[in-house]
């Protein structure tokens, strides 16, 4: 038996690299050994169809949903079976279901054997449901499965898994619960052990779980003398100890969802408490003096927001030289308060923005009360233009307590703002998935059609 995993990517084109996908190296570990497996990942390398296989695994998010119902497609005609896993189906699992013989809600680990099972013997089952709240403990990687691939000279590590906030756009909760699960600090340190001295990439939502086991991991970390990055929330700001801890072991970035400057725009996302204990400016000059690169995250168009919201934003982040920001225009997912709030008060352009044929990347999804929706779109688009020119990454490089603070710190700044400056212009306005590849939905329904199951 042979099994194909594939990550899809939003359009059909390349990248120079990409992250790696942790969930595959997780599946990989959990197959067993008498089975084949091959992994395409999407942004790297273009998906040879033709080749053999008896099952394919998916790993679906929203913006990839459309290109992963393609390719998904292609398989099914040829009689191969398909399964998909990830946010995406596990948030929507009857559309999901329109194009997969089987789909995982939730963590895949708990029954991917008993897929691989029901695959050998022909008897998929339209869905399984992940154990969400089995523990950590003993979860291996297998990352043979990445061998060859152009994947950024960077190992990811994921220690826990959820979030203890509820912000109201965000599907970490909707996907994980109130629970957070965390694998023991030795198991972590044994895998950092193993990986060598690449930096490493917490892929953790949010690091700062709790002071004292945050400040544990920090501790065990030390004596590997590696370098990481990770997402962690404003409040970290708020614990010197852990900032030090943090700078002590090898910390170079943290990523810091501020999404917003207006106090009101934080309680309409449920995210106050971004203000609770500290404000910005002292939060990001801690950061600075433990030496520790900041990736800011916004989120604009919020129905509080006025059109002067992006170009305020976007200066706020030159001045306080933030390494790398992001100015994300405001997306309801599925899955999410927001995405409901917003389609019971009719307020969607498109409902299912992520297969809507009609929807280009970067695009305004929704009116905010106090803008148009060309307004929202290009004032997203202004502020990842102004923020990504020359003069801003010159300018915020000329910060001796964290870019220039030695070479691996001026190297991730150098290859993190490139990379985004050309990203900015390459997905604006692109239309999801591949335009050779027919839309998924108009697919569905010739194929009804065919069957005499709807009349033209
Ligand atoms: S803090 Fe971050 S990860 Fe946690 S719910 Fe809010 S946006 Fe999501």
């Amino acid at each position: 038996m042979k099994v194909t995993f594939i990550r899809p990517n939003i359009f059909d084109d390349r990248l120079a690299s990409a992250m790696e996908v942790l969930a595959f190296a997780i599946l990989k570990a959990l197959t067993p050994p008498d089975v084949e497996t091959v992994l395409y990942d999407e942004r790297l390398e273009p998906i040879p169809y033709s080749e053999d296989t008896d099952l394919v695994a998916m790993t679906v998010e929203t913006f990839t949903a459309r290109r992963a119902y393609q390719i998904a497609d292609r398989y099914r005609c040829r009689g191969i079976k398909v399964v998909m896993g990830g946010f995406h189906p596990s948030m929507v699992p009857d559309e999901a279901a329109l194009f997969a013989d089987a789909v995982v809600i939730g963590d895949a680990e708990s029954v991917w054997g008993e897929i691989i099972s029901d695959a050998r013997r022909q008897t998929l089952k339209p869905v399984y449901r992940g154990d969400d709240q089995r523990g950590l403990d003993g979860v291996r990687f297998d990352r043979s499965i990445f061998a060859g691939k152009r994947y950024a000279p960077m190992s990811l590590v994921q220690w826990s898994r959820g979030c203890r906030f509820n912000c109201s756009f965000c599907s970490i909760r909707a996907f994980y619960g109130s629970s957070v699960r965390r694998r023991p600090i030795p198991e972590i340190v044994a895998e950092i052990e193993r990986l060598g001295r690449r930096p490493i990439l917490f892929v953790d939502d949010n690091l700062f779980v709790d002071v004292e086991n945050a400040k544990a991991l920090m501790r065990a970390l030390i004596p590997l003398r590696i370098k990481w990055c990770c997402q962690v929330s404003i409040d970290v700001a708020c614990e010197p100890d852990l900032l030090d801890l943090m700078r002590r072991s090898g910390c170079v970035t943290a990523l810091i969802g501020f999404e917003s400057l207006e106090p009101e725009s934080l309680t309409l996302m449920k995210k106050r408490w971004n203000l609770k204990w500290i404000d910005y400016a002292t939060a990001i000059s801690r950061f600075r003096d433990a030496g520790i690169m900041l990736w800011g995250a916004f989120v604009l168009g919020w129905d509080q927001d006025s059109p002067d919201i992006f170009d305020r934003t976007v200066e706020f982040a030159i001045r306080h030289k933030l390494a790398v920001a992001g100015f994300n225009i405001l997306m309801p997912t599925p899955g999410t308060r927001l995405y409901e709030e917003l389609r019971s008060e009719g307020r969607l352009i498109y409902d299912r923005w992520w297969v809507d044929p009609r929807y280009r990347y970067g695009e305004a999804v929704f009116v905010p009360r106090n803008m148009t929706a060309d307004q929202f779109t290009e004032g997203c688009f202004r502020a990842l233009k102004e923020f990504s020119s020359w003069r801003s990454i010159l300018h915020r490089a000329m910060d001796p307590s964290t870019v220039l603070r030695s070479p691996m710190h001026m190297l991730i700044y150098s290859l993190v703002n490139v990379r985004l400056r050309s990203e900015v212009h390459r997905k604006q306005f692109a239309p999801f998935g591949a335009q050779d590849d027919m839309d998924p939905f108009e697919r569905i329904q010739a194929k009804r059609l065919h069957l005499g199951m709807v009349s033209a």
